[in-house]
């Protein structure tokens, strides 16, 4: 799950972390009136969503005066703001953050994750930040300080002053370095947190270290036990399709291509999204039905595929392991009924009473499409689509 920066910074002060005074404002009366109670005499107006690059795409615009904040609010509230990470179609922003502005001097880049190839929680600090942090690891990788963290002994001092020195910190900031750092690790540790980004991590001119930027993602599995989290969801910032989805344990990925996907188990499903694109087309979403693929899952999960506009045909590859393949074969039936299907249906299916679930699916007398393998069943699906277009 992702929050936005105004929550992350409040997260992250809690733990001592430095940050820039601000307050979140949802109209542009309330921005003008949140500046006020900002010293000034620069502030800054930054759109509220879950996304990065807002910088470079008007997201992120300094005022002079309160009646700029005001009107810069104005522009921003309601816009749809495009950025290399929100894809073509942008999001609409319907909060900003107004924050103190801030005397930089150095933009440095600090984040920490968990690294799964260590099973560690890795801090990664470059010299070169504010910019794409991805192409300074493409093209000079070798400015980017990594450090792995022990999870028994917790981040300690020394790491936090291989990283300070690493920057170029001196004096005092190794100090206020250490302190910072230590702050970050606690919150992703007691947070659960699977990401943290501090892009810039500002040297101020008068040589302090603040977060001008923090991107936080919590580990979807720990959320549990943070309530106080959960209910920092934006819901306008979620697929709808997705939220509804997770609301029937169907795990279920929006994507953009057009060949609706329902398979049975994550690596199968991956597998399926690979072979639509390898014979030339690409699926509209990732989507495992889980192990019991019952004509109510099946049903849930054909009306979640087919909100989706894009969607031109559906491939369904189920391996029938401990749920027989005729009992799949009439679910796949009756789900294809009730919901009045309207695009080709392509259905692949494999595993015990393979053949009594093809001889159903063939006399259902719907125009559903049996394949015999999942080269046979992507090939057909693909070509299903051309010959409708
Ligand atoms: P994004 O990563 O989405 O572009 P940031 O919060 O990193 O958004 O802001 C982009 C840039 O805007 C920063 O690199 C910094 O130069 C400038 N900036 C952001 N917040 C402030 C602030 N409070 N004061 C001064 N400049 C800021
Ligand atoms: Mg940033």
């Amino acid at each position: 799950m992702n929050i936005h920066e105004y929550q992350g910074k409040a997260l992250l002060a809690k733990y001592g972390v430095n940050v820039p005074r601000g307050h979140v404002a949802y109209t542009a009366d309330e921005a003008y009136a949140k500046s006020g109670e900002l010293p000034g005499p620069v502030w800054v107006v930054k759109a509220q969503i879950h996304a990065g690059g807002r910088g470079k795409g008007g997201g992120v615009k300094l005022a002079k005066s309160r009646d700029e904040v005001k009107a810069l609010a104005q522009k921003m509230l309601g816009m749809t703001l495009v950025t290399h990470q929100t894809g073509p179609e942008g999001k609409e922003v319907k909060r900003v953050y107004v924050e103190d502005g801030c005397d930089i001097k150095r933009e440095l880049y600090l984040s920490m994750l968990v690294d799964r190839s260590s099973s560690r929680i890795t801090v990664m600090a470059s010299t070169e930040g504010g910019m794409d942090i991805e192409e300074v690891a493409a093209h000079s990788p070798e400015k980017i300080i990594r450090v792995a963290i022990d999870p028994v002994a917790g981040l300690q001092a020394f790491h936090a002053r291989k990283i300070a020195f690493g920057l170029g910190l001196k004096d005092k900031q190794i100090g206020s370095a250490v302190k910072f750092l230590s702050g970050l690790y606690a919150a992703f540790v007691d947070l659960d947190m699977s990401l943290l980004e501090i892009n810039p991590l500002v040297v101020t001119g008068a040589g302090d270290l603040i977060a001008l930027d923090a991107k936080v993602n919590f580990d979807d599995n720990g959320l549990f036990r943070h309530p106080d989290i959960e209910a920092l969801r934006d819901p306008d910032e979620e697929n709808a399709a997705e939220l509804e989805a997770g609301k029937h344990g169907l795990n279920y990925i929006k994507l953009d291509g057009n060949i609706g996907c329902m398979v049975n188990g994550a690596g199968l499903a991956m597998a399926t999204m690979d072979i639509v694109k390898l014979y030339g087309a690409a699926p509209a979403n990732f989507l495992d039905v889980g192990g019991g693929a019952t004509k109510e899952r099946v049903t849930t999960a054909f009306k979640i595929i087919l909100a989706d506009p894009n969607v031109e045909a559906i491939l369904v590859n189920i391996f029938g392991g401990i749920m027989r393949c005729d009992v799949i074969a009439e679910g796949v039936v009756a789900a294809a009924r009730e919901v009045a299907l309207q695009v080709p249906l392509v259905v692949r299916l494999e595993g015990t009473n393979v053949a009594l679930g093809k001889k159903i699916l063939a006399e259902s007398g719907l125009p559903i499409t049996s394949a015999d393998n999942l080269a046979d069943a992507a090939e057909k699906v693909v070509q299903a689509v051309r010959e409708a277009a």
